[in-house]
Parts: structure tokens; sequence; C-alpha cells
């Protein structure tokens, strides 16, 4: 009877393998096991389902201890071995335990100890007819710079970065659409990765890249699909049978055999770091990724992220560069600036940009108000004793949210009755102090009530699908004046739109996280290129974008008028070199949590002097801006080196400390962290 050993790892905090006996007697088909499979175990009392890392002749475990495999799963084709090596370099890079890494990248239902579910999608698939036909439906013709561009992504050899730095509506999209075409049609098989910041707010580019290739099999993964579906895609992408993957961060750690290039639209965006667990930067894994594999990469922004952009400088990355918008006649909006000083507002609008609205409404086209903060109103105040409405578990306030009578918090959930009068000193007449998205909605239907206003935001858009369908009303039309956060500024090709006004972005200016200025440009060029994307009437005037400000000379919004990005972009690294900071330092972050601040701030100040740290510079420990969340306390310890290698060193005997280290605080360790 054949034996052997199976080194597994399961999704467990335990940063360590397991070694499993496996006889012939325990599989019907007779088939050996193989390295990247997933097989069914018992562990302590549960059956888990693990990863196969390596099939021994022998193993160290005495015999007494070693437990039988329950099943291999051999319906599915094993992971290959760049896969598991993707995960092992996510692991080691990360700091987290390679079962915890891999398994979570697997589809729920893959895991699931029953295997109906896996054995319907494999069949499910086997049904779909085989798409393979590489042609792309009507191409239109790129302009000379876009050329070179696509040029570059197909003709390199090779492990090979590019930052494509292109301003808004300067058609990225069809340089991404054609080096596809391009490679699908150069190497059989081959597979395309494409990454996108959020695909409910980009529903544009899944049916552009549907109707270029309408013989290929398109898998998208997502955070916000079925678990059954999720299989069926991951299964599509895992076959080699999807030759296009379009998907968020967490398609990163998809299993793509055939991967022959990968693509990373708005590569600058926060979204692409988990905040949570693996704390990965998908862009960044997206370029160790290329290097294994040898392929190229190509990371498209109008506002590329400052290391990205260093990289560029330094000629690390490829730049290549599209200077002006697409379509003929489309020009860059003009950019204004208000000073609120000078002009007082109204309701939050000042008469210059009132005066723009009724343009727009007079010529039929759209506005776009960008107020990046949803609610009524930020607070809800008593002005006879100064009570204001915080949040009794967090470090917040309470978000007036008028429509439903409610007061919210954004951080921890808690929701309270609008009270009817002040809680301390029984005054009726409480006041909502700043302005949210809903107050301002109700503002403008009084200021333009022929108008047909709008708003998009997370509270507008909590129903599945409602997001997609908002952006098709903008779309279609149905809209006047589209009243917007973030969510409207990514992506969309609006193409009636000619007046972007952002209300109040000053707050971003004087905040205490250092990359909030390089997060500020990035939206409001990206809002303000939401404007003017169609070709301009004859005789017409530019578009507009209007930013009222009470700070007018901000280097910051002169860069914007000029749409500037690589000045902007120069004096930020200027600044960050001379502080020491990313991208010229590197970092590691220690959070800790626990009841009391102190207790927290207690623990860090011992990891600060437990270890070895040659060449680590090791801060003081602090609270975290927001200290205090659903009634935990939270702060942080930050240690930088230059060198990366060693920070990574640093670090990982530092963890091997603190595991050691008794104490009642939840603590975690995050690398290259951007909230800080
Ligand atoms: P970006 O992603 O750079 O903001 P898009 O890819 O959305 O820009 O392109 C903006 C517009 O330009 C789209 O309407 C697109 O169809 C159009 N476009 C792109 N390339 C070309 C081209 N070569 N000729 C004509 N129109 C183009
Ligand atoms: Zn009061
Ligand atoms: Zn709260």
């Amino acid at each position: 009877m054949k034996q052997v050993y199976l080194r597994v790892v399961l999704d467990t905090p335990l940063d360590t393998s397991f070694d499993y006996c496996w006889s012939a007697a325990d599989d019907e088909g007779g088939l050996l096991p193989q390295a990247g499979q997933l097989v069914a175990l018992p562990f302590g009392r549960q059956e888990v389902v693990g990863l196969i890392l390596e099939v021994m002749a022998e193993t160290d475990v005495p015999p007494a201890k070693l437990r039988d495999v329950l099943a291999v799963r051999h319906e599915l084709p094993a992971l290959s071995s760049q896969w598991l090596e993707l995960c092992r370099f996510a692991a080691e890079y990360y700091q987290r335990p390679l079962g915890e890494v891999a398994l979570p990248a697997l589809p729920k239902n893959l895991k699931a100890i029953k295997t109906i579910s896996l054995q319907r999608a494999i069949k499910k698939l086997a049904k779909l007819p085989v798409q393979d036909d590489v042609r792309p439906g009507p191409e239109p013709r790129l302009n000379p710079e876009q050329q070179a561009a696509v040029d570059a992504v197909v003709q390199a050899r090779g492990f090979a970065p590019h930052l494509l730095f292109g301003v808004t509506g300067s058609g990225k999209t069809e340089v991404y659409l054609q080096s596809t075409a391009r490679i699908l049609a150069q190497l059989p098989d081959a597979q395309v990765l494409i990454l996108v910041p959020e695909i409910n707010l980009t529903p544009q580019l899944e049916s552009h890249i549907r109707a270029r290739f309408p013989g290929l099999m398109l898998s998208t993964l997502h955070s916000g699909m079925a678990e059954g579906e999720r299989l069926l895609h991951w299964l599509a992408a895992h076959t080699g049978r999807a030759r296009i993957v379009l998907g968020t961060r967490l398609a990163m750690l998809a299993s793509l055999p055939n991967l022959k290039l990968l693509i990373i639209d708005e590569e600058h965006d926060p979204s692409y770091k988990q905040q949570e667990g693996l704390r990965y930067s998908a862009r960044d894994l997206a370029v160790w990724r290329a290097h294994q594999l040898a392929i190229p990469v190509l990371l498209g922004s109008a506002t590329p992220s400052l290391e990205s952009w260093q990289r560029a400088q330094t000629r690390r990355y490829n730049l290549l560069e599209l200077r002006e918008r697409a379509v003929q006649n489309a020009v860059l909006p003009i950019i204004k600036i208000i000073n609120l000083e000078k002009e007082k507002p109204s309701e939050g609008l000042t008469q210059r940009l009132i005066n723009a609205i009724n343009l727009r409404l007079e010529k039929g086209e759209q506005s776009l108000l960008f107020l990046n903060r949803r609610g009524y109103a930020p607070v809800l105040a008593c002005d006879a004793c100064g009570w204001i409405s915080d949040c009794s578990r967090c470090t917040a306030h309470l978000v007036l949210h008028k429509g439903d009578h409610r007061l919210r918090c954004h951080h921890c959930g808690l929701e309270q009755r609008i009270p009817r009068a002040c809680p301390t000193c029984g005054n009726i007449d409480l006041q909502p102090l700043g302005r949210g998205t809903q107050r301002l909605e109700e503002s403008l239907a009084a200021f333009f009530p022929a108008a047909r206003v709008f708003r998009i935001d997370a509270d507008s858009t909590r129903l599945k699908g409602s997001a997609a369908a908002a952006f098709e009303r903008v779309h279609a039309g149905e809209v006047d004046i589209l009243i917007g956060t973030q969510m409207v500024a990514k992506g969309h090709d609006f193409k009636n739109l000619t007046l972007v006004a952002a209300l109040n972005p000053d707050a971003a200016l004087f905040s205490q996280d250092y990359r909030a200025s390089e997060r500020l440009f990035a939206q409001l060029m990206q809002v303000a290129g939401r404007a003017g994307r169609a070709a301009q009437a004859e005789g017409g005037n530019a578009s507009e974008v209007l930013v009222q400000t009470r700070y007018p000379d901000h280097p910051l919004y002169h860069a914007l008028m000029a749409h500037n990005y690589p000045d902007f972009a120069k004096d930020l690294l200027a600044e960050r070199q001379q502080a020491h900071m990313p991208p010229f330092m590197y970092q590691a972050l220690l959070r800790a949590e626990a009841r009391e601040l102190e207790t927290a701030i207690a623990f860090l100040k011992q990891a600060a002097v437990c270890t070895e740290h040659q060449g680590i510079m090791i801060n003081d420990p602090i609270p975290m801006t927001m200290t205090r969340v659903a009634n935990v306390d939270r702060a942080q310890l930050l240690v930088e080196s230059v060198s990366r290698p060693a920070l990574q060193a640093f670090v990982k005997a530092w963890i091997a400390d603190l595991r050691s280290m008794k104490s009642r605080v939840r603590w975690s360790v995050e690398i290259d962290p951007v909230d800080i």
C-alpha cells in the first residue's frame, strides 16, 4: 500500500505547517496527491480544508501523532507553484502566517467541507461554450502617444514595469484595451489581469471590455459577489478559461496560470491597500508578480502615487505619457479658485457658483458638486450650553441624518433618534453645524426648484445594484445637478458634464496625515477630470471647475489650476526627502488596542525597548488620531529605516518577541502603512 506524508497549511494564526499521513486506500481514485491541492483534514475535533505545500516520503512527526487526511480534492486542478510562491512572498513581506494568506485568498465555497458547490461549479463551467476568439471588435485609431504606449507595453521582453501617466480623458482605457488585445493575439492561452479600485463605481469598463472582446470569457472578481458566482469566476480564471480577469484588489491573489500582462488602473487609489488582516498593497504585489513571471505590468493614473512617480523619475519604471485628451476638440477644463474670504457663501454656495450652475441649466448641461461628507450635518449642537452630539463610544461626532431622523456614528455604527431637546440643558433649538451632502441637496432644491437634483453617496446607494443604476441615470441625462462624495470622482465618462465644483475641500490641507495633500490633489484632479470629456461645441466655452476655498494661495491649488501634477509631485517629493519620509524611508507600524489608552501605550513602550535595532529608528508611542473607536482605545508605534531589508529583518525578530510578551492588548503590525 502506497503511503506518503503531506505538509499542509491551514487558515490559522499559528505560523506553522502541519504534517498528515496519506495512504492509497484513503483515496478511491488511486491518484497521488500533489503540492497545490486542497485536502480535507481532521484538526482537533474539527474538519478543515488545508492546502498541500509538499508531498514527502518521510516526516519527523512521530507516528502516534500523525493523523490521516480525509480526502484529497482531485476534482480541482492543483494551484501552481508560482501561485504558492506569490502567497509565500506576501506572507513573508507582510509578516503573516502563510496559511492566513493562502487560504483566505481562495473562494469560500472551495474550502467548504462538502464539495457539492465545487462540483456544481465545475460542471457549469464545463457546459459553457469555449470562447477563444481573441479578435477584438472595432478599435478606434490610437493617437501617436497612445500608440507609443501600447507598443512599449507589448514589445517589452521579460519584466517590464510601465507607468502610464495620462491626464484625465487622455484615453488610458484604450491603451489598456489595445495592449490586452495585442498580448492575447501574440501569446497563445495568455491571460490578462486588469485591476480597478471599485468595479461598482466603474461599470462602464466592464461593458467596454465585453463589447471589445465578444469572443472571450471575462471573469470578474470583487467582494460584492455572491459566493456561488465568485467560485465560478475564480475557477474560470484558475482553469485558464477566462482570458481576461477584471477585479478589485482581491483579484491580485487569484490563480492565473497563464498570466501575461498586469494592468492597474488608477494605481494611486487608496483602495488598493487592504486595511485589515493581511494589509497588503495590491499595486505592490502586482509589480512583484510581474517580476516573478517576467511579464509587463502597466500602472495607470493621472495623479500617480509618489512611490510610483519617484520610481519613474529614477528610471526604475518606464514612463509613458499621454498629454492631451483623446477625443477631438475635448479640452481640459479651466480650473478657477473662488476665495471664500471675499465671496461669502449662502448655504455653502457662492454667487459665482450659483451663476455657473444657472448657465448650465439654461444650456441643458450637467453640473457636479463635490462634497466629501455624507449625512445632513457633521454635528448637532446646542448654542445655549455648548453640548454637541459626540459618539459615546468613539472620538468622533454623531452625524445628523435628517431623512430618517437619526444621529449616526460613521465609525462604530451607533445610532440614536435625534433628541427633541438638548440632553444637558433642555434647549429645544438644536442647530446642525456644517454641511453634508443631504443638506446640500436640500439647499440646491430650494435654489433651483426646476432642476433635477440628484445625490450619489454611500447612503443613497446602499442597496445592491443601486450605484450602477444611479450612474446610469446621470449618463442617460435624467439629472441636471449631481451631488456626490468621492464615489463620483472615479473613472466616469459623463459626456454632458461641463461644470464641476468642489465646495470646501480645505480640511485636508491641514490634516495630520502627511499623505492628505497628495490624496486631496488626486481627488480634485480626478473629480475635475469628469468635466469637458466630450468634444467642445463649435464656438462653445470650455468647461469649468470651481474650487471654493479659504486658502486661495495654497500651492496645492496653484498646481491644480495649472493641471500640473509633475511640479506638485516634485515639490512633495523634495519635502518628503528632507523630512525623511516615504518613499525615501521604509516604515512599519505597530498598533495596539485596549480598553484603556494607558494599557495600549504601556504595551508599546515595552515593545519599543525589547529588541536589538541597528539602523532602525523607533519613534515614541502615540495615541492614534482617532483614539477611541467602539469603546476601544488605540495607539501606535512607528518604526523606520532607510533600508527595506534591515526593516524586514528587524520586524521579523520583533514580532517573535511581541508574541512572547504577556499582555492583554490586541496588536498588529503593518508594513508600508498608509494611514498614520
Ligand atoms: P482616461 O481613462 O484616460 O480618463 P478614457 O479612457 O475614459 O480616459 O477616454 C476618454 C475618452 O476618449 C473616451 O470617450 C474614449 O472613448 C475616447 N478615446 C480614447 N482614445 C481615443 C482615440 N484614440 N480616438 C478617439 N477617442 C478616443
Ligand atoms: Zn444645551
Ligand atoms: Zn462611534
